[in-house]
């Protein structure tokens, strides 16, 4: 029976700063399904020496270890010979395998090069996992006390095979112990304090015949709280979480803008469909961030109806009808500006919500009264605009990104409170 896994990612590729490892995220996704607990994972080099100590520490620690990359036909691919000289496996040819690649080759015209003999080794006792789309087979080996599955390193090779793999080797041999997660995501909180207030339910939560466990982690704009529980039926584990996400909901308020991993902007985009509204975006430090992010959605087309990236002030005053003594007198960083571009915008649009940001990104640019980091916001929905001035801290890039965060926030808040008729 598999109940603890340890992932390891192999690839000298991955050490450096330009390639991360995707592979093990998608392999936790699998095992997190079928209950068995991730229990650790690495990334390491194309060393020998390195991997094989790797996998000695991983088989004294878990049950399963699934290993991904190494597996292609060059010197520097050795995650087949180290495993199986750790697991003091011998390795033999293939017969099927090498005719399998040379079939391979042969479709494209071409004769199978010499090296790639080397991924026809099969460790003693191992099953062959078929590679649809590429040379490298996976392995399956196991032993009296541990499993070992070797995937290659390719994503779409590694996926399909996965999930056969699953569906062949894993799924008989994991507890049916589910594990069932959810994602809980708030604004206008800090994570200290959002952590303190949910103490007490994480007290409780530890104690109840399904445990829940929360981890909470904070990123620009947004906290994001990751509940999970494991029980033996997928029944009691989802509606543990369940009612764990439902219990956030009632401490915190309007705070919690998504109990079911939904983003800002999809939550925003559900809440127009439902209010039947069409929105518009002006924006001007945001740059168009804004008007992107609720592109992203699919379906975006029912209710997006424009954006307009108006820079300069000039642009403020031509194409959202601005008026120019208003920048001179507020200044076109100001709740003001912010509101006549909000209505500006949706009046030229012909829609019913519009939403208008204006504001100093840095790093230049701010002044005493108005630092690097001030932005205004306002939006204009139907029967009310409204509009604030926030304080940002952080880099240009990280001050765009809070003000769509804020502004998508506010918009959200001003159309659950709106009036219904
Ligand atoms: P390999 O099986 O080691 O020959 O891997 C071949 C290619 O697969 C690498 O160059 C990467 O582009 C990709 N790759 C390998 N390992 C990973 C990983 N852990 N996550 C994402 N991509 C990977
Ligand atoms: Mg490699």
């Amino acid at each position: 029976m598999i109940h603890r896994a340890a992932i390891l990612a192999v690839g000298s590729e991955l050490l450096t700063p330009s390639r991360i490892d995707t592979n093990s995220l998608a392999i936790t996704e699998q095992l997190d399904r079928l209950g068995i607990a991730v229990a650790c994972k690495a990334v390491v080099g194309d060393d020998r020496d390195e991997l094989a100590a790797a996998v000695r520490t991983a088989l004294g620690r878990v049950d399963l270890l699934v290993c991904c990359g190494g597996l292609g036909p060059t010197d520097d691919d050795l995650t087949r010979e180290v495993v199986a000289s750790v697991m003091g496996k011998p390795l033999s040819e293939d017969a099927r395998i090498v005719s399998r690649i040379e079939a391979r080759f042969a479709a494209r015209g071409i004769a199978m090069p010499a090296i790639n003999r080397r991924q026809a080794m099969v460790p003693q006792g191992a099953s062959v996992l078929d590679n649809a789309n590429g040379t490298a087979p996976g392995l399956w080996i196991e032993d009296g006390a541990h499993c070992v599955l070797l995937l290659p390193g390719p994503p779409r090779e590694l996926k399909p095979m996965l999930a056969s793999c699953v569906e062949s080797f894993l799924a008989p041999r994991a507890s049916g112990v589910s594990l069932q997660r959810r994602v809980v995501r708030i604004t206008n909180r800090t994570e200290s304090q959002t952590d303190e207030t949910l103490q007490p339910l994480y007290a409780r939560w530890a104690r109840q015949a399904v445990p829940v466990a929360a981890t909470i982690l904070a990123s620009l704009g947004q906290i994001e709280l990751h509940v999970s529980a494991r029980a033996a039926s997928r029944t009691d584990a989802q509606r543990a979480v369940d009612e764990a996400a439902r219990e956030i909901g009632e401490v915190l308020g309007d705070d919690v803008f998504s109990l079911d991993g939904r983003l800002l902007e999809e939550v925003v985009g559900d809440l127009l469909v439902t209010g039947g509204f069409r929105i518009a975006v002006a924006e001007s430090c945001t740059g168009g961030l804004l008007t992107s992010r609720l592109t992203d959605i699919a379906g975006s087309s029912r209710y997006v109806e424009c954006g307009v990236v108006a820079y300069a002030n000039a642009a403020k005053v031509s194409l959202l009808g601005v008026s120019e003594s208003l920048i001179a007198v507020e200044g076109a960083v100001s709740e003001p500006v912010a509101v006549a571009m909000a209505e500006g915008v949706r009046k030229g649009a012909g829609v019913e919500v519009g939403i208008g940001v204006t504001g100093i990104a840095g790093p230049g640019g701010g002044s005493a009264t108005k630092p690097v980091g001030t932005v205004a916001v306002a939006v204009a929905i139907p029967g009310e605009t409204g509009s604030r001035t926030f304080r940002f801290v952080g880099d240009r890039e990280q001050v765009k990104y809070q003000a769509s965060q804020a502004a998508l926030d506010m918009t959200r808040r001003m159309l659950l409170a709106r009036p219904r008729s």
